[in-house]
């Protein structure tokens, strides 16, 4: 499934509300190796243009603070004393493990930022001629489980108890790097906009014209027809799909994602999304949904509050949680 976006404006748009005017600007850049693209609703463009500018630094200092590939962050930091010592973080780094230890523990471990220790024994680049053997898997995910983090609440500090353990946050951070640049600009009275890192996207207030900020969820079996829009307000959406990454074996399609409990690449679902207040929790329901498959992924959604989903099988078919209802008119 792809989510479309429905942003039928160009680049500064001009609407008058009330008495005031506002302008819709919206700019795209790659930020956290992505694709994001920003959108807020301003008094002028230059305003708009100097709160897109605050959201951008907002974004790189917390993809400096999670960043595993930059040695001085506080995530390289914990994982260099893997198995060594406890290592002092900051409120908000600590704060952001101790919710995705949450999130493994109602998921049973299929969402697990322990998971960026995997050996990369399966490969999505073409480059894999054979399975790897039942060993190798076994090995892979040796130093993997989130039970193995041992936080301090008192000291602040985070402990990877086994040497070559490793977290990574590519799973939530996007998410939470949408929801904090949305936080930031609404402190600053940006009445509306929409943070999209690929896909992975929350909004607050309405488009400059007033209309509500929508989602359209593709058709799996007509990717480019729409099959119905939903209203994505004050709220987040986020896919997984494995549209773009996976490996064949004998016929079967294995996707990029894994599940840490097994070592082996999850089958049976092509995407998930998920539409929630915050996109850090749709960030990281999306791997879940996709690791624990439909049925049983679904059958969690079900049981919290607030949190819906769509997912799309291998069998290109549809299937959701119980509070989406479509709109099939459109
Ligand atoms: P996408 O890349 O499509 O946004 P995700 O949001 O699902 O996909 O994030 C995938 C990334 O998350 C992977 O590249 C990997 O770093 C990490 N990851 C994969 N599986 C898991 C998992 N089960 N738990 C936590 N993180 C994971
Ligand atoms: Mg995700």
């Amino acid at each position: 499934m792809r989510i479309y976006l429905a942003l039928f404006f160009s680049l500064v748009l001009t609407v008058a509300s009330g008495q005031k005017k506002y302008v819709s600007v919206k700019k795209a850049m790659k930020l956290m190796g992505t694709a994001f693209e920003i959108t807020v609703v301003a008094q002028n463009e230059d305003i708009g243009y100097i709160n897109i500018s605050e959201a951008v630094s907002e974004i790189e200092r917390i993809e400096k603070m999670i960043s595993s590939w930059n040695p001085d962050s506080e995530t390289s930091l914990i994982n260099k004393n893997a198995g060594i010592k406890p290592v002092k973080v900051s409120h908000e780094l600590y704060a952001l493990i101790e919710r995705a230890q949450k999130i493994s523990e109602i998921t049973d471990g299929a969402f697990d930022i322990t998971y960026a220790s995997m050996d990369r024994v399966w490969k999505f680049d073409g480059s894999m001629e054979k399975m790897p053997t039942e060993l190798e898997i076994q090995k892979s995910i040796e130093k993997i489980g989130y039970q193995k983090i041992r936080l301090d609440a008192d000291a602040k500090t985070v402990f990877l108890t086994e040497k070559g353990m490793k977290i990574g946050f590519g799973a939530i951070g996007k998410g939470y790097a949408a929801d904090k640049a949305k936080e930031l600009l609404m402190s600053k009275q940006v009445k509306g906009g929409l943070i999209n890192a690929s896909g992975d996207l929350t909004t607050w207030g309405t488009k400059a014209t007033g209309e509500k900020w929508m989602v359209g969820i593709a058709n799996p079996l007509s990717k480019e027809k729409v099959f119905s829009w939903l209203p994505i307000i004050e709220s987040a959406v986020a896919t997984s799909g494995n549209y773009e990454k996976f490996v064949k074996f004998k016929g079967q399609k294995y996707s990029h994602i894994i599940d840490p409990r097994t070592g082996y690449p999850t089958k049976g679902i092509q995407s998930v999304s998920i539409f929630a207040k915050n996109a850090e929790l749709c960030d990281a329901m999306a791997t879940a949904v996709f690791v624990m498959g439909r049925d049983s992924g679904l059958h969690l959604i079900n049981q919290i509050g607030g949190v819906e989903a769509v997912v799309v099988d291998s069998d290109n078919k549809l299937h959701k949680s119980s509070g989406i209802v479509f709109d099939n008119n459109q």
